[in-house]
């Protein structure tokens, strides 16, 4: 058996010595990175050769990589690496490691093109001056191969554990047995429908209903995968923290009931893993980053041994070896066999597990819980804003060298929103001279930042980061994103407006994510109609698609349309009094535990009121506005076996989805909302832009986000086989055909 490791890997596990230094140096874009690449590569000769693809052996270990360039003539091998600031104060372990890699890479060559010498050099290319720094060196063959061999051989006892670390997993694997005494009815299909599409290396979109046990019912079939299927990974990758805590529940109860040496990891935010928030990522600040890399092997093999690393269990083993946990869990996600995430660290911008699968050329399984919520999940990864009231802050206090960059920037801005008289108006093309004195403002804000670390906070790091972000996003401006500006008077000829980029397909982004993996499965309670997800996450054509049969009995659930009501906002003040007395005549008729949704607090509001004035007795809690995940669960926890009342809440809030009240906890909801996303100018433009692109702006952007919500919401009131309960779809619309075609086949509508 042999195990292949990628030589940047290689070296980043064997050459990194030394403090973690994360100081923020303002870093080339991914876009002036390849500028800089080519623009070194043009000045080279006829014959030089880019990118050259090297492989090499020792021992088990295959190491590959591409060099950056080579000169024949010269029989230089260059390593080039974009820079912008001063070089000089690039930390010693950095360039250490560079060195590293282009040994390995010089040794390969040698070996390819049996040369007994060769020149290396690193290329550090000024993204800025375009000027290179060049620091050459001949070495001879024989002394990079005992370089090579010596990395190697550092790496080749780790690896030797990690390929019996997979044998006994893959072994176990094989083995296991479902850790359930069965499959509820539904969890089945859903199984074997994932199973098959990583095994056929498809896509899977699978619409199942909650209670069938998604989880554990899709990460299950990809265990048994991982021999069969030579899967290096599975990523359970989550939209809210509720999604993550059920996936590790899971591993938890494999690990449980089998002997499988499954390493599990989660993955949080750095703001809720780092130990110093007062501190700054590098050792001259946090003692966690001090000595980061001497200490991180011993940190590595002993949170290799602990099977579930979730966030407790990791941040033990950081502090027991001094080390950061946040960067510790960034360096297991390169060993763990589960890495459980956020929807970000795969399908953002520069997503880690993305760029790691990538690098280290993983066969992975990708899971996509709850996935309804990745459309506007992606959309906004996507999207950037500028707000002008921050620059005019910036300008009156910025230091002297920025300030005519930043004043260009605020006359570019004044120019481009002076003829607009509408408060908010889309336009078909990006601003080009404001981008252009963006990037001005960008470049000179980090080249201060170079000269000036310490300024580099507050609200002009904000706003140099906001920049960077919109600057990103215009490089991809295309059809499927929307530029508007929103303009406010400030009195007088005076005013001030918001930029935004607004990305409302993100197909391009999101499917070259979902195919690079072996299968990707996006499951969700509710992904109808299929075309709309596959449309706006770019499916590709030869996805599967399984819509499991809902293990709940029509006669469970009494679902009825109220045709008398409208909720349309001009009906609103006409629709409060008969809400009203719907639910107290349902209640009087079977108190217990209600939810009721409303499109607004302000609705919510209205209509709490009338109940509490007409009908005191009846016991309401109700949703406010920005609860805490204290408040949320004191809510929550109101809901018992043995409690009556009503829970007020908004559609689309904290309570519309991923809550759980079994049994009598719930035993019914009134959704007096079809939860359509408001009329407004921005939601008119991506009506237009759907249509376009689609031919249904309407369904699009109003009725099919809208219904998705009152079905999750509807399906927080049946969580089993042995609940039962009651759904007032209060408004007329809920009685059209194109609506009652959205809902879920099982329910019978009265
Ligand atoms: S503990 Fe916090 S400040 Fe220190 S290295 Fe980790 S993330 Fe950075």
């Amino acid at each position: 058996m042999s195990y292949s490791v990628a030589v940047r890997a290689l070296c980043e596990f064997t050459a990194k010595v030394g403090d973690l230094d994360l100081r923020f140096t303002p870093s080339p874009s991914a876009q002036e990175g390849i500028i800089g690449h080519r623009t070194v590569a043009s000045r080279r000769s006829a014959r030089y050769q880019n990118e050259v693809a090297l492989e090499g052996e020792y021992q088990q270990l295959k190491v590959r990589g591409r060099a950056d360039g080579y000169d024949p003539d010269t029989n230089r091998l260059e390593e080039v690496k974009t820079y912008r600031g001063d070089l000089d104060a690039q930390p010693a372990n950095h360039r250490q490691l560079h060195w590293a890699q282009v040994k390995v890479y010089g040794w390969l060559m040698c070996q390819k093109l049996g040369l007994t010498e060769i020149d290396l050099a690193l290329v550090y290319f000024d993204i800025v001056g375009e000027g290179e720094t060049l620091l050459n060196q001949r070495f001879q063959a024989a002394e990079l191969e005992g370089f090579f061999n010596q990395q190697c051989a550092l790496f080749l006892g780790w690896a030797r554990k990690e390929m019996q670390h997979r044998e006994a997993r893959n072994t176990a694997a094989q083995t296991l047995v479902f850790p359930h005494a069965d499959f509820r009815p539904g969890q089945r299909a859903l199984a074997e429908s994932v199973y098959k599409a990583v095994s056929t290396g498809r896509c899977l979109m699978a619409q199942a209903p909650t209670g069938i046990g998604k989880t554990i019912g899709t990460i299950f079939p990809l265990l048994k995968a991982l021999a069969p299927q030579q899967l290096d990974k599975v990523f359970f990758l989550t939209a809210k923290t509720p999604g993550r805590k059920l996936a590790l529940d899971a591993a938890h109860v494999l690990h449980a009931s089998s002997d499988l040496p499954l390493r599990v990891l989660e993955l949080v935010a750095r703001d809720k893993a780092c130990e110093h928030l007062d501190k700054a990522c590098h050792g001259d600040s946090c003692p966690l980053a001090k000595g980061f890399y001497d200490r991180l092997p011993a940190a590595r093999i002993a949170a290799s041994k602990v099977r579930l690393l979730d966030q407790r269990n990791l941040r033990d083993v950081a502090l027991a070896h001094g080390v950061c946990p946040y960067y510790l869990s960034q360096e297991m996600a390169r060993w763990a066999d589960l890495v459980v995430a956020d929807y970000n660290y795969y399908f953002d911008f520069g997503a880690m597990l993305f760029g790691l699968a990538q690098l280290n050329q993983w066969r992975a399984a990708v899971l996509v819980d709850e996935a309804h919520n990745l459309v506007e999940r992606a959309r906004s990864m996507y999207s950037a804003s500028l707000d002008q009231y921050s620059l005019k802050t910036l300008r009156d206090t910025a230091p002297e060298p920025l300030k005519k960059p930043l004043q260009r920037l605020n006359r570019e801005w004044n120019a481009l929103h002076k003829d607009q008289i509408a408060a908010y108006q889309a336009y078909a093309t990006r601003p080009d001279k404001l981008l252009q004195a963006l990037s001005l403002c960008t470049s000179a804000l980090g080249d201060y930042f170079n000269e000036h670390p310490e300024a580099l906070s507050g609200d002009l790091q904000a706003f140099y980061f906001e920049a960077l972000q919109f600057a990103k996003v215009a490089e991809l401006f295309n059809e499927h994103f929307i530029f508007d500006i929103s303009k406010r008077q400030l009195g007088g000829k005076r005013s001030s407006s918001t930029l935004c980029l607004r990305n409302v397909v993100p197909a391009e982004f999101i499917r070259p994510r979902l195919t690079a993996a072996r299968s990707s499965v996006l499951f969700s309670a509710t992904l109808s109609p299929r075309h709309y997800y596959a449309d706006l996450l770019g499916l590709p054509t030869d996805t599967a698609w399984v819509d499991v049969e809902s293990p709940f009995r029509a006669e469970q659930l009494h679902v009825r349309i109220v045709n008398e009501i409208s909720t349309r906002f001009v009906h609103r003040q006409a629709s409060l009094a008969p809400i009203v007395e719907l639910i107290a005549r349902q209640f009087a008729q079977q108190p217990g535990n209600y939810l009721a949704f409303f499109s607004s607090f302000d609705y919510l509001q209205q209509v709490a009121q009338l109940l509490a004035e007409t009908h005191p007795r009846i016991l309401l809690w109700q949703q406010s506005r920005g609860m805490a995940e204290a408040e949320r669960q004191g809510f929550l926890d109101q809901f018992t076996e043995h409690s009556q009342g009503i829970g007020f809440a908004v559609l689309g809030g904290a309570f519309g989805e991923g809550i759980d009240l079994p049994g009598a906890r719930l035993i019914g909801a009134f959704i007096a909302t079809l939860g359509l996303p408001q009329l407004n100018p921005v939601n008119e433009q991506i009506k237009l832009r759907m249509a376009a692109i689609f031919g249904a702006g309407y369904d699009y952007t109003y009725l099919y986000p809208g219904i998705q919500k009152v079905v999750q919401a509807a399906g927080r009131v049946i969580r089993s086989e042995h609940d039962r309960g009651v759904v007032m779809l209060m408004d007329d619309r809920f009685g059209e055909a194109r609506v009652q075609h959205l809902l879920p086949r099982w329910w019978v509508v009265d």
